[in-house]
């Protein structure tokens, strides 16, 4: 039967009201690239990256004056009524800006600690403690994030060390990957040696290459119940980075591996940073795991159709359900599950639209010029002219509105 593998078991963790883990449906999250100190600026895109679906959005804290500004950033947030939980990013100096800012400490709702940056030598025991001291007293999670790009440098060694001793040793990159778990599982469970519940720790452990990362999760997997949190680092700009990470974590959550994800694409300079939201829902709807935003299906137009008029149409349709999802949400519950189809011609276009809820099949080259419109798998209009783009998204307006509108259901009860 064609499906993902049986979801792996994880303990759920509780990050302000979004669980993680647990048989929950996986979590989208991103990350800003704005200077936390920057108040304003952390606000709108905050704002900008939960209005596009994120679902916890993390923010650098890297020294005092960003963690003098997350309270304030929190408070901008409530005031506009956006919820979404805000996560602090900590290296090197994460313990002392936790003390240091207590208000910074209540007002985020999960510490990210990387144990490869946490201090070094017999600094990093205490400094770690006191991580999770500070996470215990303000009833945090942390994700323990361990990154090969900031690996414990005595822990590859001394496995490497072993590895050359060995009888049978393995490549350099297996060894890598055992450092990297070991350094995830051994941090975990010193942070409950140290009294952190199991349901206040998510791990992750990120790599740059597709292949590793895949590897390194199963592994780690298999070996551990915490939630983990997905993610292939520095995938890249454009279509590489959405490639990449689609490619790692489409086959980790086919096999039933990963609670939350996070798409860590480099932007254009200037650029949306929102992109990296749509490419999580994307991944977790295509695949069928989440339905965010109604699905336009189009063809990809081909010799029999000259006329650009599907494309437009199909990215008019889906730009217009983009942006109207945040309204739609509340107004249209169950709207995310529609399909649209706009096909260019005859040869897919009427099948096609017969599986969507509502679908047109343009006509293409030498084609009598008229549109027959699908609704749930029957024929209903023939739409013809010069503006059958806009008799069409009328059609799709009434569509929702019918199907999806929620006065007719409480005028009843
Ligand atoms: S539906 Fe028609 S225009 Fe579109 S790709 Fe198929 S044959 Fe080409």
């Amino acid at each position: 039967m064609a499906g993902p593998s049986h979801r792996r078991n994880s303990v759920g963790v509780d990050i302000g009201g979004i669980v993680v883990g647990g048989g929950h449906p996986i979590v989208v999250q991103s990350m800003t690239n704005t200077d936390t100190a920057d108040i304003e600026a952390t606000f709108r895109q905050v704002a900008a990256l939960a209005r596009a679906g994120s679902e916890l959005v993390r923010i650098t804290v890297d020294r005092d004056e960003a963690a003098a500004a997350v309270p304030h950033i929190r408070d901008r947030l409530d005031r506009a009524g956006i919820t979404v939980p805000l996560i602090g990013d900590f290296h090197y100096i994460g313990h002392k800006l936790l003390t240091d800012h207590p208000a910074c400490a209540e007002a985020l709702a999960k510490y990210r600690i990387n144990p490869g940056n946490v201090g070094f030598k017999a600094k990093r025991d205490t400094q770690f403690a006191t991580l999770i001291e500070l996470a215990m007293r303000w009833n945090k999670p942390v994700r323990i994030g361990v990154n090969w790009g900031s690996l414990d440098e005595e822990l590859l060694t001394r496995l490497m060390d072993e590895n050359a001793q060995s009888a049978n040793p393995v490549t350099a990159a297996a060894v890598q990957r055992e450092a990297i778990i070991q350094s995830a599982i051994g941090s975990a469970e010193r942070a409950e040696e140290l009294g952190l519940g199991r349901d206040r720790i998510i791990l992750s452990t990120k790599v740059s290459d597709v292949q590793h990362l895949i590897a390194v999760y199963q592994d780690l997997a298999a070996r551990c119940d915490y939630a983990l949190h997905l993610g292939l680092t520095e995938a890249g700009m454009g279509t590489k980075g959405v490639v990449a990470s689609s490619a790692a974590l489409g086959i980790l959550l086919q096999q039933g591996i990963g609670d939350t994800v996070r798409i860590s694409l480099t932007p254009e300079p200037g650029g949306d940073r929102t992109t990296e939201v749509r490419v999580a829902q994307e991944l977790l709807q295509t695949m069928g795991f989440r339905q965010f935003i109604p699905v336009v299906a189009a063809c990809p137009g081909c010799g029999r159709t000259t006329s650009s008029t599907f494309q437009t149409l199909a990215k008019e349709i889906q730009d217009h359900l983009s942006a109207s999802m945040p309204e739609w949400k509340e107004r249209y519950p169950g709207v995310e599950a529609m399909s649209v189809a706009v096909m260019g011609c005859i040869v897919n276009g009427p099948g096609e639209s017969k599986h969507a809820n509502i679908g047109i099949s343009l006509p293409g080259t030498g084609e009598t010029p008229a549109a027959p419109v699908f609704v749930d798998g029957k024929k209903v209009a023939t739409l013809r002219g010069a503006d059958v783009a806009d008799q069409f998204k009328q059609m799709v307006a009434d569509y929702i509105e019918k199907n999806y509108g929620k006065s007719e259901t409480m005028a009843a009860q």
